[in-house]
């Protein structure tokens, strides 16, 4: 096996791996926030956490494979339903 052969067969299963992540869990932490859906004050005396406002204090974003993922499928859908408009 060449080293490219052997190249190319590792970003094939990391991209199977990242494709089933995607799918087993499609939301990951919020890098903003970490995952606690609040955004610690910095520096100033009393003030109070506020939501963040990256996740709608959720502390979940979508993965950016999913997002490529779920846009591909509606895009096709669309694709699919103006093709079976022109038929008609
Ligand atoms: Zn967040």
């Amino acid at each position: 096996m060449t080293l490219a052969a052997l190249a190319l067969a590792c970003l094939l299963a990391i991209t199977v791996c990242y494709y089933l992540v995607c799918w087993v869990n499609p939301f990951g932490r919020c890098r903003t926030c970490t995952g606690t859906g609040l955004l610690m004050p910095t520096g100033r005396l009393r003030s109070r956490p506020k939501p963040c406002r990256r996740c709608q204090a959720t502390g979940r974003r979508l993965r950016i494979g999913r997002r490529l993922h779920n846009h591909s499928t509606t895009a096709r859908a669309a694709a699919r339903r103006i093709r079976d408009d022109a038929h008609r």
